[in-house]
Parts: C-alpha cells; sequence; structure tokens
C-alpha cells in the first residue's frame, strides 16, 4: 500500500473522471491520497471532496503564486476555519516561488515580500493550530531556498515540514531532516537528468522521505508528458526502490509510515 502525500484532485483536469482516477489509484493499491489546496476556493473543493472518499485526507493553504489573487482581508481567518473540517491534515501549500516573474501590476520585490508576508502568516497559523506544513519553493537560483531555511528556522520543534517536489542534493536535505522536517519526491526523480536527485534518494534514510505524484503534473516516465494522475505513485516508488537496491515493499512501508507519521491520521477516522 504506498500513500500519495501530494495530489490537485480539485484541479479542473480531473473534473470530468475523479471516480474513474480514485478508482485506477485503488487497482495500483494507492490507500489514501492527500488532495493539496493552493488557494481558499480550491481548499474548499479539496475538504469537500475528502468528506466525500474515505481515503482521500485535504490540506487547506494559499500557493506563493496565488497570494496576488487573495482579496479577502480575513483570508487567514478562513483558511483557519477550514483547517477545522474533520479530515485535513496540513496546511499547504505554502512557500516561496521566485521561478515565475511577478504577475501584471505587481514589481518584483513587492510580489516576493507579499509571498513572504503569507508564508510567514500561515507557518504561524500551522503552529497555533498543532499542523504540520506543505512547503513548496521554486527559483532559477538558489536565493528563494536561502529565504526559505531562514524563514523556517524559528519554527523548529513547533512544525515539521514536508519540502515537497524536492529537487536539490542530500547535503541540503541533511539539515532540514536533522531539524525533524520531511522531504518528498515526485515523478521528476524517473527523469534523465535528474542525477542531483538520485543521488539524494540513494542516500536519504528511510524515515526522512515520502512520495507523491503532484498529479495531474509532473507524471513520471514511462508517462512523462501525459495527464498525471495518483496511481503513477507506484512507478515513482519503484523507480526508487531500484535505485535503492530495495524492494518496493521495503518503500511502501516506510513511506506509508512517514506520512503516518506527518499527517497524524490516527487522530481522524479509518
Ligand atoms: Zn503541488
Amino acid at each position: 500500500m504506498i500513500i500519495d502525500s501530494h495530489c490537485h484532485l480539485a484541479s479542473n483536469q480531473f473534473k470530468g473522471d475523479l471516480e474513474e482516477v480514485l478508482e485506477r489509484a485503488k487497482l495500483n493499491k494507492i490507500s489514501k491520497l492527500i488532495s493539496i489546496g493552493t488557494d481558499l476556493e480550491d481548499s474548499k473543493k479539496c475538504v469537500n471532496i475528502s468528506n466525500k472518499y474515505h481515503n482521500v485526507f485535504a490540506t487547506v493553504g494559499v500557493h506563493p503564486c496565488s497570494v496576488t489573487d487573495i482579496s479577502d482581508t480575513d483570508w487567514l481567518q478562513k483558511i483557519s476555519e477550514l483547517s477545522n473540517s474533520l479530515n485535513v491534515v496540513a496546511i499547504g501549500e505554502i512557500g516561496l516561488d521566485f521561478f515565475h516573474s511577478a504577475p501584471n501590476g505587481w514589481d518584483e520585490k513587492s510580489y516576493r515580500n507579499k509571498q513572504k508576508e503569507f508564508f510567514i502568516k500561515q507557518l504561524e497559523l500551522a503552529s497555533a493550530l498543532n499542523l504540520n506544513v506543505v512547503v513548496h519553493q521554486r527559483d532559477k537560483g538558489e536565493q528563494c531556498w536561502k529565504e526559505i531555511k531562514e524563514i523556517i528556522a524559528p519554527f523548529k520543534g513547533k512544525l515539521r515540514a514536508v519540502f515537497h517536489c524536492f529537487t536539490h542534493s542530500w547535503e541540503a536535505a541533511k539539515p532540514l531532516i536533522d531539524d525533524g522536517h520531511l522531504i518528498s519526491f515526485t515523478g521528476v526523480v524517473t527523469f534523465k537528468n535528474a542525477t542531483l536527485i538520485q543521488e539524494c534518494v540513494t542516500q536519504c534514510p528511510l524515515d526522512s522521505f515520502m512520495v507523491e505524484t503532484d498529479s495531474p503534473y509532473l507524471a513520471p516516465i514511462p508517462f512523462r508528458g501525459k495527464r498525471c494522475e495518483p496511481m503513477h505513485v507506484r512507478s515513482t516508488t519503484e523507480f526508487i526502490a531500484n535505485l535503492r537496491d530495495s524492494s518496493i515493499e521495503e518503500i511502501s512501508e516506510h513511506t506509508s509510515k512517514n506520512a503516518d507519521s506527518f499527517f497524524k491520521f490516527e487522530r481522524i477516522k479509518l
């Protein structure tokens, strides 16, 4: 049994066939799916999906690329209220994105400041609610990564973060893992040019990582370029098992255990 720790089931790309997508996940022995919220509306949809399907859980939060779309002054209160829903297992996805340029009407500096403000406020909220956080980070260089680490440092011991779609080296991962955080691998690890990530996969301890699809994006090889869906987390897990000279059973067992302790499912249903 494998847990897809990060998928976007509220995406329009799943609108037409969500039932079939979930059925295929089940046939591929995907035991739990975490549907990740990216703004207020999307988070609400994730909560609704998690209430409808017993093996789907939700996170709620504002993604760094969505911060300029939020006009509600009480957005944080709204996230807080949504987080009270039964199947919400973390705040996310939150973080910083310096890869995409500022949208129309925003200069780079104020856009980044807005992202930081949202990131910090949601970290504080998660810490107050005793929830962990799903962290997004993307950049053309290293600045974003540097700032994420600075922002998250004071929260050590108060919450755990999962650095989703991890694409850095093992040297970059190690201090985070030492601070109690997790990293998570998508289908990107299966790509031919992903040697840095593959090296990280072979070195990180079994209790330090999870697996995910980030579907509908980032389908692993051999599905690259197609719509990704939760069942594809099996290919990624298999690939990781091969790289580590391990079995898919062993990797599934440990990544599921890590997800269990991170998302604290036992508080909810089952
Ligand atoms: Zn995502």
